[in-house]
């Protein structure tokens, strides 16, 4: 990997405390690695518990004055916040790229656009904050409504987007007030902490953004269960998400889980089967199907299922493996080995219970533009067939690059089977028929559901699950409500000292 890359920007340290990046102080270093070839892209030592206690302390110092700043203070910083982004479009793709070993086609026409646009909406929606009308409901009385921001919140982001997470979580809070402190993935720090110094160069005062590189047993838990973090937002595993919940709710936190997923894809027998292969390739394979709303079961119903399978294992083939940097790469690796090697289990264990696999199945050695790729962690987009509902692949999280191809006879158990694991992210339905596509929009339990399309978000629209998929929203209007707290505001404008509703307390005295 090119070092240039990354250079020496992070000399003084990959902690973000209080306007300025630091070192950390643990005992611990963590080497951040392209997966594409395993190069060290930067060396980190990581944040201690003291650190965490450091940038806690900072964003409450900063909370009085950027929580009392006006809304349209607050957006004219985020607009600013996302012209520097903006010109910074390519740096942030190409470091982007060499922490995750995503190809340079996502970061660029996906993660950092994405993340731009976030900004620019969340400008709008800090001088948009909702509530009821002012009023006299009870007659006596005017009521109002204040919709405050929380304190200072604690927030815990996953490796699979790196910046898109950092920007889901800081953007809404400090767009209500907050002040934050984000712990970022060991495995990929370096875009949020260019995010927390675009912030500073954009305005935003010192100790309103603050990232600790840190372990998630030490630094992570220490921030959930702080006692100066008022709120806590979690994007990650279902397992992990548990543990987070557990240790918040002894300070009763305000929580936000966003966990895993496993998103069904269900094609009746009208779809267009074109339309329905290719959404389903580019649907399960983006980000090398690291993503939590990825199509990884497919359910087709019979009369489509043998063309369904050999469309998606023909274009599988097709996809071109090779280096993250070369415009014309489809996938990129895993984000490690480790989560490589924990993709091929899943599809050896598939293979031992006597599943057929239709694609891929194998770790691939060289790339299609000859890159050698027996250092990096890649794994070949891999179709898997002949499986039962109960089988581990259909029912357990893969996070890789596979998808499990199911068929069914009746839309009743098309739909009965697409809700037929604990997770409720996201699902798609694919069909031409008007009431079909009804049904499944209504039936199908999952925070989002595409029709003929499947993976497009959008800034104005929430992101958030069902079931143990989590709770509470990303993105939207919708995330302010998580990241504020209303307030009930009820004058007497009666100026009677002897209130009527006085009489269950006084009787007719
Ligand atoms: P993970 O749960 O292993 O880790 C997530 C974060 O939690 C990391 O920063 C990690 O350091 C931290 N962490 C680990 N243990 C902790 C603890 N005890 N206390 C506090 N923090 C701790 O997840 P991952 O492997 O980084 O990411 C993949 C997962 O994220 C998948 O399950 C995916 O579906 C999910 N995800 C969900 C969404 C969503 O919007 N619902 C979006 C992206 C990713």
């Amino acid at each position: 990997m090119d070092q240039s890359i990354v250079g020496n920007r992070f000399e003084a340290g990959a902690q973000y405390l209080d306007g300025a990046l630091r070192p950390g102080t643990a005992d611990q270093h963590f080497d951040v690695s392209n997966p594409a070839d395993g190069s060290v892209v930067q060396r980190v030592r990581l944040a201690s518990t003291a650190d965490v206690d450091t940038a806690v302390a900072a964003a409450r110092r900063a909370y009085p004055e950027w929580s009392g700043s006006t809304p349209g203070a607050r957006s004219e910083a985020l607009l600013k916040l996302s012209g520097i982004l903006a010109d910074r479009a390519e740096d942030f793709a190409r470091v982007e790229s060499a922490q995750t070993g995503k190809p340079i086609k996502l970061t660029t026409e996906f993660d950092v656009p994405g993340t731009v646009d976030n900004t620019a909406f969340f400008a709008g929606a800090a001088r948009n904050l909702e509530g009821k009308a002012a009023g006299e409901y009870s007659g006596d009385h005017t009521s109002s409504i204040r919709r405050e921001p929380i304190g200072v919140v604690g927030s815990i982001s996953p490796w699979n987007y790196p910046l898109q997470m950092a920007a889901w979580k800081i953007l809404p809070a400090i767009a209500a007030g907050n002040t934050i402190v984000l712990k970022p993935a060991e495995l990929t720090p370096l875009t949020s902490l260019m995010f927390a110094q675009a912030c500073t160069d954009a305005g935003i005062p010192d100790g309103v953004v603050n990232v600790i590189t840190g372990a998630g047993r030490t630094a992570g838990e220490h921030l959930v269960g702080h006692p100066d973090v008022s709120m806590v937002s979690f994007t990650g595993s279902t397992g992990v998400g548990k543990r987070v919940g557990e240790v918040a709710v002894q300070g009763v936190k305000r929580t936000h889980l966003e966990l895993g997923g496993k998103a069904p894809f269900v094609v009746f027998d009208d779809a267009d089967l074109e339309a329905a292969v290719h959404g389903a390739v580019a649907g399960s394979l983006i980000n090398t199907g690291q993503d939590c709303t990825a199509a990884t079961r497919a359910y087709v119903q019979r009369p489509l299922f043998d063309a369904f399978v050999a469309g998606v294992a023909e274009l599988y083939d097709q996809v071109r493996l090779g280096d993250p940097f070369n415009p014309q790469t489809d996938l990129g690796p895993l984000v490690s080995l480790r989560q490589r090697d924990s993709v091929a289990g899943f599809v050896e264990r598939a293979r031992g219970y006597g599943a057929t696999i239709a694609a891929g199945g194998f770790v691939p050695k060289q790339g299609h533009d000859g890159t050698d790729l027996s250092n990096g962690a890649y794994y070949r987009p891999t179709l898997i067939t002949g499986v039962g509902q109960d089988a581990e692949v259909v029912q357990s999280e893969i996070f890789g690059p596979v998808l499990v191809v199911l068929p069914f006879d009746s839309d009743e158990e098309g739909l009965r089977l697409a809700n037929d694991t604990p997770y409720g992210l996201a699902a798609s339905a694919w069909t031409r028929d008007v009431y079909r596509s009804l049904r499944a929009t209504r039936e199908i339990q999952a925070g989002c559901v595409w029709v003929n399309d499947h993976i497009p978000i959008i800034s104005e629209m929430p992101h958030g699950g069902y079931k143990a998929s989590g709770y509470g929203k990303d993105m939207s209007q919708y995330s302010l409500d998580e990241y504020t707290q209303v307030k009930h505001v009820m004058q007497d404008i009666t100026a009677v000292a002897r209130k009527d509703w006085h009489r269950t307390v006084f009787g007719d005295r």
